[in-house]
């Protein structure tokens, strides 16, 4: 399964310690899903900055070259936002978890945004928990006005209503003078898909 993973021939032994290639680690890592959201690679800003700008529209993500980026990229938000710190809060319900369960979420979706925003990243990206917050923000289900947690007028479930009832009305730490146009597009953009 080796051989075949990193495009060795078929009867090829593994005799010592070999030190793979960036094309073969990359291919090994994404094929045994061992990204590891804790132990992110350190990369620099400045090659952030070239990450951004290099970044391939129509390939984006897709070949292993793509793959590397994106990683490089998220080591690097994930930085910014959590450093050295294990445990971090979500921006969101402002509770507590081990990093792996926050995400380096962009308020104005990464798809959208120009390379000047996506270089912004001290203000564009905010850490939102995988326990419901980083779904319902990216799906629209919640929005920010104000500094206040709204809860958008969607199809929902009892479970659902109870858990934007927790965080409905609380005021989100992350929005400020610099943030207020991410969180103002992000806004926009959903109350446009609504009526549409
Ligand atoms: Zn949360």
């Amino acid at each position: 399964m080796f051989n075949e993973i990193v495009s060795y021939s078929e009867n090829y032994k593994v005799q010592g310690f070999v030190v793979l290639d960036e094309d073969k680690s990359s291919a090994l890592l994404s094929y045994f899903d061992l990204e590891s959201e804790t132990a992110v690679q350190t990369v620099s800003e400045e090659e952030y900055r070239g990450i951004i700008k290099s970044f391939n529209i129509d390939t984006l993500d897709l070949d292993i070259e793509g793959k590397t980026k994106s990683r490089a990229e998220l080591g690097f938000l994930r930085k910014a936002l959590f450093g050295n710190k294990t445990i971090g809060k979500c921006g969101i319900c402002g509770k507590e978890y081990p990093i792996s369960f926050l995400i380096a979420a962009h308020i104005k979706k990464r798809s959208f945004s120009s390379n000047e925003e996506k270089l912004d990243y001290r203000n564009i990206v905010m850490p939102m928990c995988k326990f419901g917050c980083d779904d319902l923000f990216e799906k629209g289900y919640i929005t920010v006005s104000e500094g206040i947690i709204s809860v958008n007028d969607k199809t929902t479930t009892k479970p659902l209503k109870r858990y934007l009832g927790h965080i409905e009305g609380k005021r989100c730490g992350y929005w400020n003078v610099n943030t207020i146009k991410y969180f103002d597009w992000h806004r926009n953009h959903h109350s446009l898909s609504k009526v549409r």
